[in-house]
Parts: structure tokens; sequence; C-alpha cells
């Protein structure tokens, strides 16, 4: 974790004291380096110097505006899961061209959208689909580039929820039926098939997976072009993890060696897909404890952040590590506590049976790699506002998602005169 550091005893965000954020803003709030997501996205750019290819940040992972103006500066691309994504990657003023437009379902509006708006790719992953965007397409009078997502039936090794390149998961062609939609997709006229893509899962740990999963595209490029489907772009999705517990996983240089060597072997331009490799590390949650409750089997640590906040521990028993703002002295006593939250559910908790230094009310604590999937994935159950964001530069912080006030949360709903 080298974006937040102790600095005489207290945690800092680049040159931003985190107890400052927590007492100008308010907590919960997640805090962002800027410097760090920016090391982190050129890791990619500079492994590809020199290689025919191009970075699409996965804006799930965090689609602030403000995130998203960073990585636009540094020439990324946007892969984007819907019409919203696209607004929001066009909003920061990406090149629409650079934008590549994945999901397994997308609506005959969301796809007349992205063709109005000129986006560069879309990833297709279903026979319908292809046959979908072909009407809306021809009726538009334009023609779209395609890729077809196939599912490579390799396991990824990592949480269910997130496994998606495995027979039986719901999303790519399975990889036998791949050359009958290519063969659909190129008899139509309003579609341009220039693209195989793959997205075996998140959070991977090791390069065999994918070694796999790009082996088999190669294959299939190949077998493309002996039935006359010119291809030239290997998309190979993103999923690279991070070291949630300590493990370490590949390097960035290592992941994109695997990448272009297939690319190189196909023939084609690299497209590649990273969301949480970029933004998690550089993202952290504050919180305050509220109370500290000593049951007769367990000592609970509740705080005021909860599930709604982040909720990736109840989702995917994700562990992120959870370290006191102000730092512990060398040597103290830790104890085993459950961090929780005060949603009224058993899952709203951030760590069970986790050593922890002494904390007491009114600490507050960094959930850190909280960066990716973590506020886009906030709601406001419980009535509890949306989670803030802050971004960091060197000495200087701003409030770029503000948290929103009660009658903004209360104001959006109508009572209808009936009731
Ligand atoms: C989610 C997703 C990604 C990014 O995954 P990460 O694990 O965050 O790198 C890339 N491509 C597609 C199609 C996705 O759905």
């Amino acid at each position: 974790m080298t974006d937040f550091v102790y600095r005489n005893g207290r945690l800092h965000a680049e040159g931003v004291d985190l107890t400052r954020i927590a007492e100008s803003v308010g907590t919960p709030v997640y805090v962002y380096a800027a410097g760090g997501i920016e090391r982190r996205y050129r890791e990619y750019a500079d492994a590809l110097a020199g290689t025919d290819a191009m970075v699409c940040y996965a804006m799930k992972a965090n689609d602030n505006q403000a995130v998203l103006s960073l990585l636009r500066n540094l020439g990324a691309g946007a892969d984007t899961v819907s019409e919203g994504e696209i607004r929001r990657a066009l909003a920061a003023g990406f090149d629409p061209k650079k934008i590549v437009y994945s999901g397994v379902g997308k609506s005959a509006d969301e796809m007349g959208f992205a063709l109005s708006a000129g986006i560069g790719e879309f990833n297709v992953e279903s026979d319908h689909e292809v046959d979908l965007l072909a009407d809306v397409a021809r009726q538009m009078g334009k023609r779209a580039k395609i890729a077809v997502r196939i599912n490579p039936d390799v396991d990824p090794k990592t949480h269910a929820k997130i496994t998606t390149g495995k027979k039986g998961n719901k999303f790519g062609i399975d990889f036998d039926q791949a050359m009958g939609v290519f063969k659909r997709a190129a008899a139509h006229p309003s579609l341009e098939p220039v693209g195989v893509a793959s997205h075996i899962g998140s959070q991977i740990t090791n390069l065999d997976p994918y070694r796999a999963a790009f082996s088999r595209m190669v294959d299939l490029v190949k077998a493309l072009r002996a039935e006359g489907i010119a291809i030239s772009v290997l998309d190979v999705g993103g999923g690279l993890g991070v070291g949630y517990t300590g493990e370490d996983p590949p390097s960035v240089a290592d992941y994109v060696a695997v990448a272009r060597d297939a690319a190189a072997e196909a023939g084609c331009k690299l497209v590649l897909e990273p969301g949480r490799r970029i933004v998690a590390e550089a993202g952290v949650l504050l919180t305050r404890v509220l109370f500290v409750k000593e049951g007769s089997a367990k000592t609970f640590v509740i705080v005021d952040g909860a599930m709604n906040d982040l909720i990736r521990p109840t989702l995917y028993e994700a562990h992120h590590p959870i370290v006191p703002i102000t730092e512990p002295k060398p040597g103290t006593a830790k104890r085993r506590v459950d961090v929780v939250g005060p949603i009224c559910e058993s899952g709203d908790f951030f760590a069970k049976e986790r050593e922890l230094g002494p904390v007491g009310a009114g600490d507050i604590l960094a959930i850190t790699h909280a960066g990716a999937y973590g506020a886009v994935m906030a709601s406001s159950y419980n009535a509890r506002r949306l989670t803030p964001e802050v971004l960091v530069r060197g000495q200087q912080f701003s409030v770029v998602r503000p948290r929103p006030s009660y009658d903004e949360l209360i104001g959006r709903d109508r009572v209808p005169d009936w009731v």
C-alpha cells in the first residue's frame, strides 16, 4: 500500500493528512490518490510502448467523473457496460472511438445511443444480440464494428461471483459456437466483425488461466481468417488482481507480456480492459468508530460506514485491510474483533475475527484497497446518504462527489395525490 503512508504518526494520502479530510468532509468517505491511479495506468502504457494497443479502463470499477478525467488525460479509452457509462465517458471527454461497449444485455435503445455516439467497438455476446444490433444499425444507416466475446471455458480460480469465462457462466459465446456467430455477423451488411474478445473473470492472481484463454482466442482468430473473416483486434478483457490479503499478484509487465505475445501471434491490435488493477489500491474508505461493544463471545467495533457504502465483504467474502489513521505504537497488543456497520442485516460487516489494535469511540479507521467496486456499488439502503468521494493530489484535496443532503434523498420520491 504505497499511496497511503503514515507520516508523523498519521495516515496520509499523498501529502494530505486523512484526519483533515475526515474532519472537513465527515465520515464515511472515500478518498482516492490521483498519483496512484495515474501510476498504475502508466504501468500498462509503459509495458505496451511500441505495441499497437489500446487500454480501455473498465469504468464500472470506479466511474467518478474526476477519476475518468485523470485517465482520459493520460490517453486511456473506456470499457463500458451501459448507456449511462457511455454517457459518463463522453462527459469526461473520452474519444468515442476509444469506447468499447461490453455487456451481456444491451437494449435496442442503448445500442442506438452507442451508434449515434460513434463508439469504437461493440463486444457482442449472443447470436440474438448480433441480429438486434444488425437491425438497429441498418435502420440508422450505420455499420457497427463488433468483437464477439467468447467464453474460453477456463477456470480463473477466483471467487464464483466474479468468474465469467467458464462454461455455465452467462457471459460470452461458447467456444464451439463462436465460428457460427461470426459467420452470422459477417452476413449482415450493417456489421463489421473485427475482433475476438474475452474477459474470464476478476481478481485473477495467476497468469495461467490467461495463457489458456488467450491461446484459444488466437486459435479462433486463425480459424476465422481461414474462413475469410479478417480479424484485426484481440480484446483480452481485464481481471488482473490486487493484493487484498498480501497475496502477490503478477506484475502488470508480466501480464502485458502474455497478452502482447498472443496479439503478435494472432497478428492483431491489442485491446486491454483493466479496471480493478488501476484503482483498487488507490482508494480507502474512512469510517469512524461509534461504539466498541464487548459481547460475551465477541467484541464488535461498530463504525459509521456500512454495507451500503462498501458491499464487497458481504457480497464476495472480500478481505479489506483495516488500519487506524493514527499510527499504533509499535508492539501495541491487538484484539480479535468484528468490524460492523449500523445496518439491520447480519451481512453488514467489514471484517470478522480481525486482529485490530486498541480502538475506541471516535477513532477513525481506513478500510484500504477500496478504490474499485466500492463507491460505484454504494446505495442508500436504510435511508443512508450516498458516500461522498474525495480526490487527493499532492497537498490538495477536493470533494469530487458530495454527500447528498437529506432533502435530496427524500425529495427524489413522489407521493401520488391518491395516497
Ligand atoms: C468488469 C469487466 C472488466 C474489468 O474487470 P477488472 O477485474 O476490474 O479488471 C473488463 N472487461 C469486462 C467486459 C468486464 O465486464
